[in-house]
């Protein structure tokens, strides 16, 4: 098994194999368009893979989110970069595993660093291109002024620095502050009116520049606990709190489509809904559900990391289509650079790929495999339907936890519960050698930032 590089990658299509002539079309579809599309990212955090009602949620009511499935592409196999916050963001903003950056673990308020300016964010890469930019919600990459969404190519800024539970006050840590650019406008933030806030920020951003292209990355506070809710969903979901909360941000999905059509921009329009990382399940009924994924947020089993992915095209992506080759987070800002008419840096080593034949053509990707990395250790690997976790002994939000060498046949096994390790001592020799490989490939890291 060969792990094929970013150059190798892009030589292929170059080489015009089948992914590279389809490249061509859809490619030469949007110079057609004339201008680029806008593209709206919904981040939530701590959703997990079972909780909107299109991946399976029993109580949780998701209408528009099960109406965007319905008129887009849902992805089963979809992954976000990381199994917590922070590293998760980086990864999507950048296109590049975490580890390269040595975001390895959470920021808090006490941190004095951030996502590093010299690393080329999705957002500056958009504004070179002629499009706004907003980032509206949780941050997370650092809250010194060095590392805010200003200072990351995004115009303009409305959220949290980082996440809604860090005001521990023996830690030393200050009330939750609300920032507008690069000011604290209210401190402590009023939590049960963040995802309304949010959404009408979101619209007004949509609003204004409708004549123009616009990248809106809506990374939302919620679900994170603690969950907070307005009045008007608060004891409203049959799945109690989480439920309610959940169900504000998908009326927010819902205001957002609304935005896009009286705008007059809907056809022009990428919208994509995903989550940072798998549910927080040691919260219990505060914590999602990862359905029948293994474990959840903060391990590398696919409760952690495999989460719900939907994205809508009107006109564009077929409606209707369920996805099932993987896809993540790493691949976005390939994707966008493409849509955008322009290219990803190539003076740095990427992680995704420009999924435009996936996403438009319905065609594969050049590279089914995915490295799942968390607290700087490489943990497990996936290539196709196969997974090798290695063996691990630690902890995980303090319960002890100690596995052999695990292999999955995802496919198969998506629930992560028969090792075939034993019976395939090939496979995950190979498997292994081929981790080996991509993690020497990163070498030198950066030591830990967070
Ligand atoms: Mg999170």
């Amino acid at each position: 098994m060969k792990t094929m590089n970013r150059r190798e990658a892009l030589g292929m299509l170059g080489a015009g194999v089948a992914g590279g002539m389809l490249m061509r079309g859809a490619a030469a579809r949007e110079a057609e368009n004339g201008r680029p599309p806008n593209i709206v990212v919904v981040f939530a955090d701590d959703l997990g893979y079972g909780d909107p009602g299109c991946y399976g949620a029993p109580l949780i009511n998701t209408p528009n989110l099960d109406r965007m499935a319905r008129e887009g592409v849902r992805f089963t196999d979809f992954y976000c970069s990381a199994a917590v916050c922070s590293p998760s963001r980086a990864g999507l903003l950048t296109g590049r595993y975490h580890v390269r950056m040595g975001i390895n673990t959470v920021f808090f308020p006490q941190s004095k660093d951030g996502l590093d300016v010299s690393e080329v964010c999705v957002a500056e890469l958009l504004k070179e291109h002629g499009y706004a930019t907003a980032c509206i919600g949780k941050w997370h990459l650092g809250h010194q002024p060095e590392f805010l969404p200003t200072r990351h190519g995004f115009d303009y800024y409305f959220g949290l620095p980082y996440s809604n539970d860090m005001d521990v006050e023996k830690r030393g840590d200050p009330p939750v502050p609300l920032m507008r650019n690069e000011e604290i406008i209210e401190q402590p933030a009023d939590q049960n009116t963040l995802t309304r806030r949010y959404t009408e920020e979101a619209i007004r951003f949509i609003g204004e520049h409708r004549d123009r292209p616009f990248f809106l990355y809506l990374p939302h506070t919620m679900p994170h606990v603690p969950l907070h809710v307005s009045e008007d969903f608060s004891g409203k979901s049959k799945g109690g709190l989480y439920g309610d909360v959940v169900e504000e941000l998908d009326w927010g999905i819902g205001e957002l489509r609304n935005a896009l059509q009286v705008n007059g921009v809907d056809d022009n329009t990428l919208m994509i809904f995903t989550s940072d990382n798998g549910p927080w399940l040691v919260k219990e009924e505060h914590g999602g559900s990862a359905g029948s994924l293994r474990e959840g947020k903060g391990t590398t089993f696919e409760g952690g990391m495999r989460v719900p992915c939907i994205m809508r095209w009107p006109g564009r992506i077929e409606a209707g289509r369920v996805e099932r080759r993987m896809a993540s987070t790493l691949d976005f800002l390939p994707t966008f650079a493409g849509l955008a008419g322009g290219a990803p840096p190539t003076d740095r080593a990427l992680d995704g790929e420009d999924i435009r034949p996936l996403l438009l053509d319905g065609t594969g990707r050049n590279r089914e495999e995915f490295h799942y990395f968390h607290q700087g250790q490489h943990q497990a690997f996936r290539s196709g339907k196969w997974k090798l976790k290695r063996p691990y002994k630690g902890r995980i939000y303090g319960k002890p936890v100690e596995h052999p060498a695990l292999l999955f046949d995802l496919e198969a096994d998506p629930g992560e519960q028969h090792n075939l390790a034993e019976a395939e001592p090939e496979r995950v020799a190979e498997m292994e050698a081929a981790m080996d490989a991509f993690w020497a490939s990163l070498q030198p890291l950066p030591a830990n930032k967070s």
